[in-house]
């Protein structure tokens, strides 16, 4: 059987390429005709290698951070463990960090950094639900990093350039990494859970320059160690082989399209075309600051919430999915990821601009 929604706007996990559950469920069966499943087979065999080995090497080709002094990781516990693994890795005992405060995802990084050292906050949009992000902040040069999340997936803001500071540059991309092109090369460390742009929840990308490593002076618990994952080839426990092998595959599918530049392409038109919609449309606006509206997730409400029920049984019946906004901003949310199809967004435009014309019969 196959999948019947057509459209699915979920923030995440969310629509990854066809091919990649196509190949996915046939690894699950049958792994590279072994007649044995990916799920039954050792990490550690020549086949699983190879997918690490392939995987680590895609991301950075993709990132273009090929013989920079980078290494690319599979690890477990999300993004949200790399809330926890950052400060124990990068501040120093005495040391501080400074934190831009974006919002949900920003806060959760803050609350764990706090227990390692003083947590400067150098920016925040909270007094205004994070419907922007703040510029112009100051990082100090003491600072052992400076961590900002380049998209807000609940918000719907999005960073579209980053400050420069001589301290390293740390950026939660969980939502929109390998969705545009940018200087990756100004970032130290990157981390990305996968259940967004990458592949199925369960592994959580990190790339890192390793000269910023072992300089803290603290022990570092082995598994939260990432100088000790590195020397491990990211295989110092038993890795989560399924979120890999799913990751290498929609990494594959990213190349074959030509890469960031090309989907950069793609999810422009597709932003621009929604956001376009929302301005036109007197039934809609959008919630996020228009210069710092988000790619990814676009963040909308109704003008008149009377034509909720309407709206909604307008949207299900057009095949579409996971259109409800995040309860803390209310309204809807259009997770538009790479794999998320031109169509399905014309189909959303579609139903905006059906409701305005039943509504003015
Ligand atoms: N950071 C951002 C920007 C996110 O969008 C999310 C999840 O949606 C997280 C962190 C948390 O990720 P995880 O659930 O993998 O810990």
């Amino acid at each position: 059987t196959t999948k019947m929604k057509k459209h699915n706007y979920s923030a995440g996990p969310c629509i990854l390429p066809q091919e990649v559950f196509e190949k996915s469920a046939q690894a699950i069966l049958n792994f590279n005709n072994s007649d044995l499943s990916l799920l039954e087979i050792s990490h550690r065999s020549k086949d699983f290698v190879a997918v690490m080995e392939e995987a680590r090497a895609l991301v950075l080709e993709l990132l273009g951070l090929e013989n920079k002094g980078y290494q690319a990781l599979f690890l477990h516990g999300g993004a949200s463990m790399q809330f926890l693994m950052t400060p124990y890795n990068l501040m120093k005992s005495d040391g501080k960090a400074a934190y831009l405060d974006t919002g949900t995802w920003a806060n959760n990084a803050i609350k764990e950094a706090k227990h390692f050292g003083e947590t400067l906050i150098v920016g925040s949009s909270k007094e205004a639900n994070y419907n922007f992000i703040p510029k112009n902040i100051e990082i100090p040069s003491d600072a052992n990093y400076f961590h900002c999340t380049s998209n807000n997936t609940i918000f719907g803001t999005q960073m579209k350039s980053f400050p420069k500071t001589n301290v390293p540059l740390v950026c939660d991309m969980s939502s929109d990494i390998f969705s545009r092109t940018l200087d990756f090369s100004q970032f130290d460390l990157i981390y990305a859970g996968a259940q967004k742009n990458m592949g199925p929840a369960g592994a959580t990308l990190v790339v890192v320059k390793e000269e910023i490593l072992g300089k803290t002076g603290r022990y570092i618990p082995s598994m939260l160690d990432y100088e000790k994952h590195i020397k491990a080839e990211s295989m110092y426990n038993t890795p989560p082989v399924f979120p890999i092998y799913a990751s290498l595959l929609t990494l594959q599918w990213l190349k074959k399209l030509g890469g960031i530049a090309a989907i950069e392409k793609i999810n422009e038109q597709k932003a621009q075309l929604l956001y376009t919609e929302i301005d036109r449309n007197p039934l809609f606006k959008g919630t996020a600051v228009t210069e710092d509206r988000s790619n990814m997730n676009a963040t909308f409400v109704l003008t008149d919430e009377s034509l909720t029920e309407k709206f909604d049984t307008m949207w299900k019946a057009a095949g579409i999915s996971g259109l409800t906004g995040h309860r803390s901003v209310g309204g809807y949310r259009a997770s538009m990821y790479n794999a998320l199809p031109l169509e399905s967004v014309e189909a959303l435009v579609n139903v905006m601009k059906e409701l305005e014309k039943k509504c003015s019969v």
